[in-house]
């Protein structure tokens, strides 16, 4: 986690601002630690409209995939996401943001490490995606949601992990959203089960 988030939020990646080639090195690092832990990684080229003047620059949201093992089940896909990109420099000042997003960005990739070697129990698919341009309008999760390999009716759930470098006052990790899962889910999920 600890190199993850030091590389991400280096000053040498100036704050991974989209269209700039330290934001093309981080798509390059998501690369190349997708395929360390055998998992191919797809790139999806978007053009971005920046915030800041408007422009249309060129970036990517880098996906994975690993496959269930149960026949029926594994055509369920849960995808895990975050974004790595953040707002690069502004009057002079690198906006390095480890919180926001080199942690769930770090925590992405070593959750993928883990599923992968563990890929053999999975019973539903995990799709991976690390998006591009949040920070401009969410815009890598639409262009993805926009342009699927696949139709979006097999995601059956999708855990996006933003700032997740601290806990809140009470120590707790904070998990929004959970009013949009059924009963059941989210009360197991409240209990710790996984069942
Ligand atoms: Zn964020």
């Amino acid at each position: 986690m600890t190199a993850h988030i030091q590389f991400l939020a280096s000053d040498s990646l100036k704050g991974r601002y989209p269209g700039t080639s330290e934001n093309k090195m981080v798509v390059n690092y998501l690369e190349s630690e997708f395929q360390k832990n055998n998992i191919t990684p797809q790139l999806q080229e978007f053009n971005a409209v920046l915030k800041r003047d408007s422009s249309t620059v060129k970036t990517w949201n880098i996906i994975g995939f690993i496959e269930g093992n149960d026949p029926r089940l594994k055509d369920e896909i849960i995808v895990l996401g975050a974004h790595y990109d953040h707002l690069g420099v502004k009057d002079g000042q690198i906006y390095n943001d480890a919180d926001d997003n080199a942690s769930g960005t770090a925590a992405l990739l070593e959750i993928a490490e883990r599923v992968s070697v563990n890929r053999k129990s999975l019973k539903r698919s995990v799709l991976f995606i690390a998006f591009g341009a949040e920070e401009q309008g969410l815009l890598g999760s639409s262009y993805f949601v926009n342009h699927p390999s696949f139709s979006l009716k097999h995601i059956k759930l999708m855990i996006n992990m933003d700032m997740v470098g601290h806990l809140n006052e009470q120590q707790q990790l904070y998990m929004g959203g959970c009013r949009n899962l059924s009963r059941r889910v989210s009360v197991n999920a409240a209990l710790g089960k996984t069942k």
